[in-house]
């Protein structure tokens, strides 16, 4: 296919309006775009050429321009702006940008990053693995390599920090808890009991501890990450109940976040689709499926990165903030964009607080000892989750590691630091697992923590500028 390049479209817009003043366009030289640090992210060369100098790590937010208009991302949201000559600046840390999409490249073959800030919702990072190859977008991309991205099973064409909906797994759990105080059906105190099964009519469900965790509270069910105690839990508090709890905490829906395609995932209820599919009524299996994260439901990176922000900020809910501001040529604010809270859960604090110290009692695991190890002073929150992925019979006896990449189960991780003053939130999502097993997530945010943050000592004070 012949492809025409920018350099031509250049050449070809100076030759058509030179001497005429019928283009204001091609004389006002495209706008471009800056991370909060005022880094070039998009610019255009003298003679018209678009550069993005952090190439793929940022090619599913800037998009990029081509044939004389933004095609996609930014790029294209902000065409009529960028093609005024203003210019955008983004509330992206493209230093973080980078290192998240460094750290996740290096584990997975396809995944997501979003780092937030938890005082405005600003969105510090927002990574999608793989990303485009920008460089051929810009050229003009040929059929045969449009044709390869599309039958590519890693999905480079997918945004999946917005773009991709999957199950919660045990990520779940925090809005299962939360339904449960609210609604006064435990107390942080409760103890519940856990002997491995748990019996709905004539169907059991296990436990992932052989034996059970006996008799536990809600603190002790989250770090253990015990199934039945959420079992019981849902199957009391009911779907409709659940989903009211889930809606409230901002699931459900889009966040709203300046980016293209973005999809609201599933929070589903009795009229849910997939059973009407199927000709079913909604049952306690269900019921107690989606209490621990592995029904119907579905939700994006981008979603649960501001679900952690709720429970960081005691019950805020932000729009996730992209764009900080447009200015002119002459560095003048033309729009300034502000956080935008959409719910305010303050009055449950209390609710919020007992789920923080869930997470900071995750603490024991292996991705807290290290930060430990690193950081001796700062403390950390976290909350993780596997998605299973539908196994075809004939790989039911395989070993995790052996089976195809396709039927691995999907891995989430969500922490916030500091866990006693939140300011940074990092959620990681990887497509089928990880080339580092069962801690991939974990590994992948610690590592992102590890580069980014500054040494203990001005940590405190400058987590971000
Ligand atoms: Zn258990």
């Amino acid at each position: 296919m012949k492809t025409i390049t920018m350099r031509q479209i250049a050449i070809f817009t100076l030759l058509t309006v030179t001497g005429s003043a019928q283009n204001i366009y091609a004389e006002q030289q495209r706008g471009n775009i800056y991370d909060r640090n005022n880094i070039p992210l998009a610019e255009s060369s003298v003679d018209g050429v678009r550069q993005y100098s952090s190439g793929e790590s940022i090619s599913h937010i800037v998009g990029y321009f081509a044939e004389n208009k933004g095609r996609y991302g930014l790029e294209k949201i902000y065409e009529k702006e960028l093609a005024g000559g203003n210019n955008l600046t983004l509330a992206l840390d493209s230093r973080l940008q980078n290192i998240a999409y460094a750290s996740l490249k290096a584990s997975a073959q396809s995944g997501a990053v979003i780092a937030m800030k938890v005082d405005s919702g600003e969105v510090l990072a927002a990574v999608s693995v793989p990303g485009l190859p920008l460089t051929n977008f810009v050229k003009g991309i040929s059929q045969q390599q449009w044709t390869s991205l599309l039958e590519d099973q890693t999905k480079p064409l997918l945004n999946k920090a917005v773009q991709q909906a999957v199950p919660p797994g045990s990520l779940f759990k925090f809005v299962t808890a939360f339904s449960a105080l609210e609604n006064n059906l435990i107390t942080e105190e409760t103890m519940l009991d856990c002997n491995e099964v748990y019996t709905v009519g004539e169907k059991e469900f296990r436990c992932w501890r052989h034996q059970g965790h006996g008799k536990i509270n809600l603190k002790q069910a989250i770090a253990l990450d015990c199934h039945v105690f959420f079992y019981q839990l849902a199957e009391q508090l009911g779907i409709d109940k659940l989903v009211q709890t889930a809606k409230e905490l901002g699931l459900g829906s889009k966040t709203g976040i300046t980016l293209l395609y973005e999809k609201k995932g599933i929070i589903a209820d009795k009229e849910s689709r997939e059973l009407i599919k199927k000709k079913l009524p909604w049952n306690k299996v269900n019921t107690i499926l989606v209490g621990v994260g592995q029904g119907y439901n579905l939700v994006t990176p981008i979603q649960i990165a501001r679900l952690t922000t709720t429970i960081a900020s005691s019950g805020k809910t932000f729009t996730p903030l992209l764009v900080n501001k447009i200015t002119d040529s002459n560095d003048q604010t033309i729009k300034q964009y502000h956080p935008e809270i959409i719910s305010d859960l303050g009055s449950k604090n209390n609710i919020f607080s007992t789920l923080q110290k869930g997470m900071e009692t995750v603490a024991n695991n292996k991705f807290h000892q290290l930060f430990r190890k690193k950081y001796p002073e700062i403390s950390v929150a976290a909350m993780g989750g596997v998605s299973q992925v539908f196994v075809p019979e004939e790989y039911r006896d395989k070993r995790a590691d052996d089976l195809p990449w396709e039927y691995r189960n999907h891995r989430w991780f969500s922490c916030y630091t500091p866990a006693k003053n939140p300011q940074i939130v990092i959620t990681v999502f990887i497509d089928h697992g990880g080339k580092k097993g069962p801690l991939s997530a974990e590994a992948v945010a610690l590592d992102i923590l590890d580069k980014y943050l500054p040494t203990e000592e001005n940590y405190k004070n400058s987590v971000i500028q």
